[in-house]
């Protein structure tokens, strides 16, 4: 059976004329559903009751996601060359109607044997349209395989969608011959990357993180001495060149620690803090790897903190500030803390152990964070602070860490003068706020079903002229707002309508259109998304407007909303 499952708005069809032999007696009229999935179902030669069966639990699990309780069943033939005789085909297509009454769904069918009229509206949403094929093979393929199944389906065909937006939307792309796990983000991709990269540099600005720059290659020697060749051997890609080996850095510490030892330090200079927008390389297992979600080369807001322990409370404070800051901005603010306490077996003193743990406690309730603690579950090597966000479906994602290590400033000898000259040992803190650029990256795209708010979003502006001869202006329009910044484009080539189409796909926040009225008058109409029109926008006004959108970061998508004043 093949399937082709569409989430829509609405739909609406009418039988036309009887296609064969087999057809259903039927009342005349249209049919008008809202809200519901669609299920263009061609049965083929081999299915029976089993097929059915299936393909309907595949459906109803999907529905289930999509909070969608309605289901058409409609008879679709077009979807397959190896059709069921038509006498099976509509008992089949009967026995679905039946089960799919039995598992709880609402359903609706359209009638079997007719040429229909139809028409429909599908959302927009990654899952909205799913295609599925089931057969016999499938269901022994998945019973064999049930067993050890570690990852829900849920995730493969997430990712699966995932994937294919990335690409169709020129932001993204994975090639099986540069390996899973290594996108490659295209220009419009970049640029989200940029934008979250800027925002993460203000925070940093504002905590006092000096951002520096270190190679992506070391030699093993340092991996040694920091012990991650010992513990982290087979996540590391490692490569030998004129028999000296190297690791490609699994994590950015190292680099920042050798940094701070590059000098003396006294207590005075404390706490020195270095970020860097480090793209570390981690050899997860190929299963692992999926989307944006979990891949090989991540690109961490990765910094590290060298602190008197007299300074953890506020250096911790002030960050966890930020993040909340940062998750109010980007997601919708919703936010889970975990601390994790001394597990049983760890390096260094108790009493220590003790007092940075109450540290980071106090931290929490400073910045306001209500927070569950994880017993005896923070690394060998230091306590640590976890956040996870929670996006639009519902999802939690760990994003932020903020970890301390007693450990790796005594594998490397890093030291400070106290104010008596006595020689202290300084505490690392690790901390990533958004944690990797590319999951992130993921989460927003999901979070904001891919059409992200102004400041994040790749086009602005898509400016429109009407005809060939409104070109011109449509230029000056659109190097108007280039020259301040607003990431504009001018598309010439096609049918305005397809253009505006385009505007839509591609996600753009907004079109800009001139044609001749615009132009007598020194104007412009301005469409968004959903397809609001203001005419005879004067372009300092819309520029003043949305430079202000961006600037304030503002969780716009793309919608002309109140503040756009617009005279006449
Ligand atoms: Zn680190």
């Amino acid at each position: 059976m093949k399937a082709l499952q569409l989430h829509v708005d609405h739909v609406e069809y009418e039988p036309v004329r009887r296609e064969g032999a087999v057809s259903e007696e039927v009342e005349p009229g249209v049919t008008s559903l809202r809200e519901v999935v669609v299920l263009f179902a061609s049965i083929e030669e081999q299915d029976d009751e089993e097929v059915a069966d299936a393909l309907l639990k595949e459906v109803a699990e999907s529905m289930e996601r999509l909070g969608a309780d309605t289901l058409v069943i409609y008879p679709y033939a077009h979807l397959s060359n190896n059709l069921a005789p038509p006498m099976k085909a509509l008992h089949l297509v009967r026995y679905m109607e039946r089960r799919a009454r039995e598992i709880g769904l609402k359903v609706h069918r359209a009638p079997f044997g007719w040429n229909k009229r139809f028409s429909l509206s599908v959302k927009g949403h990654p899952l909205a349209e799913q295609f599925r094929v089931m057969t016999r093979e499938t269901i022994r393929v998945e019973k064999r395989t049930v067993a050890q199944q570690a990852q829900p389906a849920v995730i493969e065909e997430g990712e699966t969608q995932h994937v294919q937006l990335g690409r169709e939307l020129d932001l993204f792309s994975i090639h099986p011959i540069l390996g899973s796990g290594f996108p490659l983000f295209h220009a419009r991709g970049r640029i989200i990357r940029d934008e979250l990269i800027k925002l993460i540099r203000e925070v940093n600005a504002r905590l006092g993180f000096e951002e520096v720059w270190t190679p992506h290659v070391f030699k093993s020697d340092i991996w040694y001495q920091t012990g991650h060749y010992e513990h982290y051997r087979e996540r590391m890609f490692t490569l030998t060149a004129r028999g000296e080996e190297y690791v490609v850095k699994p994590m950015n510490c190292p680099g920042h620690a050798m940094i701070y030892a590059s000098r003396p330090r006294s207590y005075r200079d404390l706490p020195i803090m270095y970020s860097e927008f480090g793209t570390v390389y981690r050899n997860e297992q190929p299963g692992e790897l999926t989307g944006l979600f979990r891949v090989r080369s991540i690109t961490q807001d990765d910094g590290h903190a060298f602190v008197r322990p007299d300074q953890i409370e506020d250096v911790i404070t002030s960050i966890l500030r930020e993040v909340v800051r940062v998750f109010e901005l980007t997601l919708n603010g919703r936010i889970y803390s975990t601390l994790s306490t001394r597990p049983e077996s760890y390096i260094g003193d108790p009493a220590r152990w003790d007092e940075a743990t109450e540290a980071l406690k106090q931290a929490l309730l400073k910045a306001g964070l209500s927070y569950e603690i994880k017993e005896g579950e923070g690394a060998f090597y230091g306590p640590k602070i976890d956040i996870d966000a929670v996006d639009s479906l519902g999802r939690r994602w760990q994003c932020s860490t903020i970890q301390l290590d007693f450990n790796l400033p005594e594998r490397l000898d890093l030291k400070y003068v106290e104010r008596d000259g006595t020689q202290r040992r300084p505490v690392m803190i690790h901390r990533a706020i958004l944690g990797s650029i590319e999951r992130f990256m993921g989460v927003l795209l999901e979070h904001y079903n891919w059409r992200l708010p102004l400041w994040l979003s790749p086009i602005q502006v898509a400016v429109l002229p009407v005809s060939e001869k409104n070109v011109g202006y449509a230029r000056g329009v659109k190097d108007a707002l280039c020259s301040v910044g607003i990431r504009t484009e001018l598309w010439v080539e096609g049918t305005l309508e397809k253009r505006i189409r385009m505007a839509h796909q591609t996600r753009a926040s907004f079109t800009v259109i001139t044609g001749d009225e615009e132009e007598e008058t020194g104007t412009m109409t301005l469409r968004d998304y959903k397809g609001r029109i203001v005419k005879g926008l004067k372009p300092p006004t819309f520029t003043s407007w949305i430079l202000d959108l961006i600037k304030r970061r503002a969780a716009n998508v793309g919608e002309i909303d109140g503040s756009l004043k617009t005279e006449m």
